[in-house]
């Protein structure tokens, strides 16, 4: 999950796209960054891994400007969360600049194809295919939109994404296909607004239009026009949203901790997203740092963490015993220390920790450690001191 928010009008586009990011800060946090078409017809790009703040610093005051624009802020799945892989993701001339949600599945055949046609990447993620994807259909000729189109047809998974370029100063592209997270138009005062969820559009209106499945966008100041990838016109009803923005955010529920639990389905889809080929029966799970040989030998599991991740935890026990067959036992942080739990070098310790910070879950695991346990951790927070004292995350 990340969140796209785009702009084009005759205010600052900086500003509403940065508006709109803050809205979707809560869909990614590895990097931002944003793309703005200046009034010289220029495109210039700002990124900085880590949160929003970061790319507010990169910013710097008032130096950039302009009325077109797409920004992004990340949940890394191709390549580490660094300002090289942040997006905007752009080909080396400059034509084709792209902010992306979802994963391209068939990424290492289109990465293969286009390297034998000699393109060259500068990050690790999927979402750069795409626009060298979309300079293969320009130098065939094709014009702009259409050569957009034809990119996005080769793509297989749920993707949205925006898209703009120097050669349509006026306008942002926009496309969802499948459900990798929602592309919403609304337009405001002599602009239009795009973005991944209603809170980034809400200050602006209340009217908006939800982009179905397979549904592409070319928008302008004044308005969209919508087709299907084939370039078919369609129609899409434009909803009034009844929301305040802070129930917009909460969306349909009463209150954060009945989203988070009804979110929980989306949750676990974008955490196993990329990471596990049903299809294949592969599971890549890289940050774990698990080699073969040592998955073998592991003889006991250790599940540690505080409150609601405890509950968690027992639910994992079930789990692990079942298909692994490992003894698995789950403690309260709290407690684990005063237990002296038996650990020896075939015992791993899976410490469940949101903010990656709980400090008794934090003991617990380096206790553990010191015992000579390996150490692993499910963390919300990247980056905190959780994801830094395991061994694998
Ligand atoms: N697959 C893309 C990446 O790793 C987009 C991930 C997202 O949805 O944030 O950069």
């Amino acid at each position: 999950m990340c969140g796209i928010a785009g702009y084009v009008g005759g205010g600052d586009a900086i500003e509403a796209i940065m508006g709109g990011l803050s809205a979707l800060e809560y869909r990614g946090y590895d990097s931002a960054g944003l793309a703005v078409l200046g009034p010289d017809g220029v495109v210039s790009v700002r990124k900085a891994a880590g949160k929003l703040a970061n790319l507010r610093a990169a910013l710097g005051e008032g130096s950039l400007s302009g009325r077109v624009g797409i920004g992004h802020t990340r949940w890394a799945t191709h390549g580490p969360p660094t300002d090289h892989n942040s997006h905007p993701h752009a080909d080396p001339g400059g034509r084709v600049y792209v902010v992306h949600n979802g994963i391209i599945e068939n990424f290492h055949t289109l990465h293969a194809e286009l390297a034998a046609a000699g393109a060259v990447f500068a990050s690790d993620t999927d979402t750069e295919a795409i626009p060298l994807l979309v300079c293969q259909g320009l130098d065939a000729g094709l014009p702009l939109e259409e050569a957009i189109r034809q990119a996005l047809k080769r793509l297989e998974g749920a993707n949205s994404v925006a898209v703009i370029s120097p050669l349509a100063p006026e306008t942002i592209y926009c496309a969802r296909l499948g459900n990798a997270g929602g592309v919403i138009l609304g337009r405001g005062d002599g602009a239009v607004f795009a973005a991944s969820d209603v809170p980034a559009i809400i200050p602006h209106t209340r009217e908006m239009t939800f982009l179905e499945n397979g549904q592409f966008a070319v928008v302008t100041a004044g308005g969209w026009e919508l087709t299907d990838l084939d370039g078919a016109p369609l129609t899409a009803p434009v909803h009034t949203i009844a929301w305040d923005p802070v129930s917009a955010v909460k969306g349909p529920y009463r209150h954060f901790m009945q989203k988070e639990i009804h979110e929980q389905p989306q949750a676990l889809i974008d955490t196993l997203r990329g990471r596990v080929h049903l299809d294949e029966g592969r599971v890549e799970l890289p940050q774990m740092n698990l080699d073969a040989a040592f998955a073998r030998r592991i003889s006991r599991l250790h599940i540690v963490a505080c409150g609601t991740s405890y509950y968690a935890g027992l639910a994992g026990k079930f789990m692990f015993e079942t298909l692994a067959r490992i003894p698995t036992e789950v403690s309260a942080a709290s407690e684990y220390r005063y237990y002296d739990p038996i650990i020896d070098a075939n015992t791993a310790v899976l410490i469940i920790t949101q903010s990656g910070e709980t400090a008794d879950t934090l003991a617990a695991g380096e206790m553990a450690r010191e015992r000579g346990a390996t150490l692993w951790a499910i963390v919300n927070a990247l980056g905190s001191q959780a994801t830094r004292i395991a061994d694998g995350c």
